[in-house]
């Protein structure tokens, strides 16, 4: 499994490295040490930027997976553990988005954990590996893909902060009102931009199965994804049934993933005759750093 996921990961170690420092070294503040103030740790780049939507300027909200790494297959630095033990609320998505470090996180914790997916109702995760220990779960776990399940935690959120500060749940209220009112504008005007799209290009080749919320929610097909697991090399067979589908579809385009390598999706790509482009999914970029751009470059990217 390390040689699999070294070989996924685009990101270098350095990079990685320098982001764990900035997001959960010593320097930052909010860290549970004396006067250090309370501290917010949560999962992703995507749930924290929630969570700092929610929370304005009153707390201080890390990010456990540094933006840029794949969540699925991401291991805790030293600096990780000690921000978990430090934090006095720590978000979780769940439903297994977390599992190569969740328990890790629980052995860890001082603080209160929130599983953002134990509310929620979720859609089965489209892979059939079940009996693979590495597989993403039975459920979907990427909810942030839907602007509805994205709404239903940024209320979760309102209500963790309110409980950890009952002095300022107003504030989180009104927070988490006036941000749920912008996912709702973004939401009208992604359904709008891919509403236009012909039924080619609202086919689907993505990396990794990440995309069924979005599709459910736009009217787009996912037609597959070239690895069943995050952490795994696709089979020769499964290539192939891929570049079979996209020849017969008509899809317009195959879509790799920034956190991936994509040294298989271009091999696809020659083979079915299709340009490669690039779609967001598990993390945020300099080129779209919240939430509401990556919903926007996504729609972007589909787009052409
Ligand atoms: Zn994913």
């Amino acid at each position: 499994m390390v040689s699999s996921r070294s070989r996924l990961l685009t990101v270098p170690a350095t990079l990685l490295l320098v982001f764990g420092i900035t997001l959960l070294g010593p320097a930052c503040s909010g860290t549970g040490e004396p006067g250090g103030g309370t501290s917010v740790l949560a999962s992703n780049a995507i749930v924290a930027d929630w969570a700092r939507n929610v929370a304005g300027d009153s707390l201080e909200v890390d990010t456990l997976i540094p933006q840029g790494a794949d969540p699925h297959t991401f291991q805790l630095s030293p600096a990780g553990i000690r921000a978990i033990a430090g934090a006095d609320l720590i978000i979780l998505v769940g439903a297994g988005l977390e599992s190569s470090f969740k328990d890790t996180v629980v052995e860890n914790a001082k603080g209160t954990i929130v599983t953002l997916s134990d509310d929620l109702v979720l859609a089965p995760a489209t892979g059939d590996a079940e009996d693979d220990e590495h597989a993403h779960g039975e459920f979907d776990p990427h909810i942030w893909m839907d602007p509805d399940l994205a709404i239903q935690s940024v209320t979760h959120i309102a209500g963790a902060l309110s409980a950890l500060h009952p002095g300022e749940a107003e504030t989180f209220d009104a927070n988490a009102a006036a941000y749920i009112t912008q996912i709702r504008t973004m939401d009208e005007s992604v359904a709008a931009q891919l509403a236009a799209l012909a039924p080619a290009e609202r086919i689907l080749v993505t990396f990794h199965d990440a995309y069924g919320y979005f599709a459910d929610q736009y009217g787009l097909t996912v037609l597959g994804f070239v690895v069943e697991n995050a952490d795994e090399e696709p089979s020769a067979a499964r290539v192939a049934t891929l570049i079979r589908d996209i020849r017969e579809s008509g899809a317009v385009a195959i879509y790799r993933e920034p956190q991936f390598n994509a040294r298989v999706v271009d091999q696809v790509a020659a083979e079915a005759g299709v340009p490669v482009r690039l779609l967001p999914s598990d993390t945020l970029s300099p080129a779209y750093p919240t939430y509401l751009d990556l919903m926007h470059a996504m729609a972007d990217a589909i787009s052409g």
